[in-house]
Order: C-alpha cells, then sequence, then structure tokens
C-alpha cells in the first residue's frame, strides 16, 4: 500500500470514478491459476482446513465467560482427537489455521498435527478483525502471529487465513512483505487465483473459501437472538457434497473450511467422514492448501 487510504471521503455516491476502481483494484483476482491437471492424474482436488479457533472467540470479544471460554476449549479437548482419527483413517492431509494464542494454549496439539503431516497455517493473533486494526497493528499482530507458529509447530508456515475472513485494505501489503506463499480469505472464484494489487500481479495466490463451504455459518447459534438457526446435518452434507460434486464435474478445486468446536461434534464429524468417503471414491487427489498452492504455482512461473 502506498499513500492509498483504507477509506475516501465522501459518501460513495459522491466518489469520483477513480475512488471506486482504486477500491475494486485491492487485492482483486487476476489470472486463474486452474490447472489442466492435478497430481497423480486425479480429477479433482479436495482441500480441508480446520480453522482452530479454540477459546480465542470469546477472548477476542473481551468476553471472560467461562462458558464461552468452554465452548471453545471443546475443539480442543473433545473435537481434536475425533478429526485427527479421521484424517488418519483416511489417510489424508489438512491445514490446520491458528491464532497464535489459539497455538500457545495448546501446543503440544500443534505440533502433532505438524508432526502427523499437516499444516499448519496464520489465522491471526487472537482472531481479531483487521479491518478494526490501524496498519501497523495488524502487521505487528500477523508478523508475531508467524513466529509463535514457527516456533511452536517447528514448521515455517507459507499461507494465511485471517480471522473471520476479515481481509483489510492492508492485508495484501503485509502478506507481500512476509513472502507468503498464499491466502485463503477472498472469495472471486472457486477456483485458485492471482492476486493483483492496484492492477499489479503480486505472485500471491489465492485459494478462495466462502460461507456455503464453511460449516459455521449452518451450525452457529447466537444464544440470545430469536432464531436458533440450526442446520441439520444431513441439510449441510447435501450442501457439501453438491459443492464437491460440482468441482469433480469441472475438474476443480473443492475447499472446505471447518472449525473443530462446531463439526467435531458427535451429529455432524459422520458427514465429514462419508464426505471423504464419496470423493475418496471418485478419484479425487488430497493436499494441504500449501500443497495446492505449490501445485497451482506452476501456472504463474510455467514449471515447479
Ligand atoms: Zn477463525
Amino acid at each position: 500500500m502506498t499513500d492509498d487510504p483504507a477509506r475516501p471521503d465522501g459518501e460513495p455516491w459522491q466518489w469520483e470514478e477513480p475512488v471506486w476502481r482504486r477500491i475494486v483494484g485491492r487485492a482483486r483476482a487476476g489470472r486463474s491459476l486452474r490447472p489442466d491437471a492435478w497430481p497423480e492424474g486425479a480429477r479433482c482436488a479436495v482441500a480441508l482446513s480446520f480453522d482452530a479457533d479454540h477459546e480465542t472467540i470469546p477472548l477476542r470479544d473481551n468476553d471472560p465467560s467461562p462458558m464461552r471460554i468452554s465452548q471453545g476449549q471443546y475443539g480442543s479437548r473433545a473435537a481434536m482427537p475425533r478429526i485427527r482419527r479421521l484424517l488418519a483413517r483416511h489417510a489424508v492431509p489438512a491445514s490446520f489455521f491458528y491464532p497464535a494464542v489459539s497455538a500457545l494454549l495448546h501446543p503440544d496439539e500443534v505440533r502433532e498435527l505438524a508432526d502427523e503431516g499437516h499444516e499448519i497455517g496464520i489465522h491471526s493473533w487472537i482472531h481479531e478483525l483487521n479491518t478494526t486494526l490501524p496498519r501497523e497493528a495488524e502487521r505487528d499482530l500477523t508478523l508475531r502471529a508467524r513466529d509463535v507458529l514457527a516456533r511452536v509447530s517447528g514448521q515455517e508456515p507459507v499461507g494465511i487465513r485471517t480471522a473471520s475472513w476479515d481481509f483489510s485494505p492492508h492485508t495484501l501489503g503485509i502478506i507481500r512483505e512476509m513472502g507468503l506463499l498464499y491466502d485463503s480469505s477472498l472469495m472471486a472464484d472457486d477456483e485458485p487465483y492471482e492476486l493483483d494489487d492496484a492492477g499489479e500481479p503480486t505472485g500471491i495466490i489465492e485459494l478462495p473459501p466462502e460461507w456455503i463451504r464453511d460449516d459455521f455459518v449452518y451450525f452457529n447459534m447466537l444464544r440470545h437472538a430469536p432464531l436458533r438457526p440450526y442446520t441439520p446435518p444431513s441439510a449441510v452434507e447435501e450442501i457439501f457434497f453438491a459443492e464437491f460434486d460440482g468441482a469433480h464435474d469441472e475438474g476443480g478445486l473443492f475447499l472446505l473450511t471447518m472449525h473443530p468446536h462446531v463439526i467435531g461434534h458427535r451429529s455432524r464429524l459422520g458427514l465429514l467422514d462419508r464426505l471423504v468417503g464419496h470423493a475418496k471414491a471418485k478419484d479425487a487427489w488430497f493436499g494441504t492448501h500449501a500443497e495446492v498452492a505449490r501445485w497451482c504455482r506452476k501456472e504463474l512461473t510455467g514449471s515447479g
């Protein structure tokens, strides 16, 4: 970022054309990096990710309630062992995105996941929302989070998923400064693409998530809200299967975001078990986000 203000002056209906063009030009989808073929001659690719927020959501909200903290602890205590058993049984890798505070609270979990061949990715310091921060604070927290994860996991993180996909106007500049391989927060496509910044290709790969392929939106509820929008696991299974089958038909990428404290319940994890089995039976290749990004990087460079 140069001297580009995050928020321009005036009301949107007053903006001159260069203003709204500059806004849409930030972290813009550039070249498609959808490959012609996937590893091992597979029909399509599956990238499973778990955002291991654990206790950091109530901490971020400055809510010291032991009740909400305990709901986060469930993610590590009850859900993670189930998830790791499932992945081991199917012999598929996954990417785990950790807020630094979550990794510091659960260092053994992080190290064991890395030792099991899974990827550890950056997911903020304490699940803070980047768009609420000054640039220097966002930069400092992101760099410190990277250092904590490297130290705890023994693995240098190469990718980031901003907490709550809250990608600020400054985030891409910070990612470029850090020399990361990829981001997984933006949603301009189903397939991987290169991020452009103000019309300039950056070489940063975007692996797009979507709320549709996220467990949280279907299963979460607000305690004091009048609605309790629980979706039955069978309905979520139907949506995830349809998203995978679409990726399979198009020979593309199926990227799924989950949260241990959400998907890891007894009534829900079975849908992931069946989904992984379905994808394996249909000749999908499973890679971590970093492996998918490295494979798609060949589209940028024309080589490995
Ligand atoms: Zn998160």
